[in-house]
């Protein structure tokens, strides 16, 4: 099932000398299971590709579907719902509570959503162990190694079984070693839960394992191996 289709996506920025063209005419599917990796330089429109997908940013023109919803047509409130409910967000820096443990960091966004505590504490005991933290959970963040931390990020944004994960260089402020250790529990969290994931990341080696590499070019979105030939 595809959980996430951009049609014909527009985003430009500013006007006259200052116009920035990102996206012209950017076309993606993102299947349920699936991981992609968009490896492009900096300045070539991954954030913003991310945003427009996380439904921060509305494009110009185009169409972008999350589980069969056409966005477009939506109001405000129906959007931050839909961002809430289907789309889970990995950043490079962790932006975790530094007062509260990994498991209360965890269980925090299942809480606003309504679930309760023994609810959240399971799920969030879920996540830490399929990334292989358990032992950490009730550690805070200054008490974590970064890739502990990055860890715990991820299972935040999984917490609330997010159909569409989307990573902006969530491995970009880690060690090599530790990067490997992140993007692969991130890939096994992906395949566990069946979400389809995008994730930004400069690092060739690392995209390497994800199910397809995309690049930005142009304005579109180009299969890697197209863009090299
Ligand atoms: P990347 O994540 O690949 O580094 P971005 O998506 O951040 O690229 O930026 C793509 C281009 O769009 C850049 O040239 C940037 O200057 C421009 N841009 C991004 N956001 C804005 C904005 N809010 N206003 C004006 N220009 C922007
Ligand atoms: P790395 O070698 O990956 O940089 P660290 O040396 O920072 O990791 O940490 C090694 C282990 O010690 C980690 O599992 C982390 O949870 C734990 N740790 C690090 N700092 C603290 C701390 N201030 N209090 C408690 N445990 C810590």
């Amino acid at each position: 099932k595809p959980h996430l289709v951009l049609k014909g996506v527009h985003r430009h920025y500013g006007e006259g000398e200052k116009l920035v063209r990102v996206l012209e005419a950017a076309d993606l599917t993102v299947m349920s299971g699936e991981l992609v990796a968009i490896v492009a330089p900096s300045g070539a429109g991954k954030s913003t590709l991310l945003h427009l997908c996380g439904l921060l940013e509305s494009p110009q023109a185009g169409e972008i579907d999350i589980l069969g919803v056409s966005t477009s047509r939506l109001g405000d409130r129906a959007r931050t719902q839909l961002r809430r409910s289907a789309v889970g967000y990995v950043y490079q820096f962790h932006h975790l509570l530094p007062e509260f443990s990994a498991l209360e960091n965890v269980s925090m966004p299942q809480l606003i959503a309504g679930k309760s505590p023994a609810e959240a504490e399971k799920r969030s005991m879920e996540l830490l162990d399929l990334l292989g933290i358990a032992p950490r959970a009730s550690h805070r963040p200054a008490e974590l190694s970064g890739g502990e931390q990055q860890r715990v990020a991820i299972a935040r944004a999984a917490a609330n079984h997010p159909r569409v994960i989307l990573a902006d260089e969530p491995t970009g402020n880690l060690d090599p070693a530790t990067s490997d250790l992140v993007f692969e529990a991130l890939a096994a969290l992906i395949k566990n839960e069946g979400a389809a994931a995008l994730i930004a990341t400069h690092n060739h080696d690392l995209a390497r394992r994800a199910d397809r590499i995309v690049t930005l070019r142009d304005g579109l979105i180009v299969d890697h191996q197209l863009a090299l030939a």
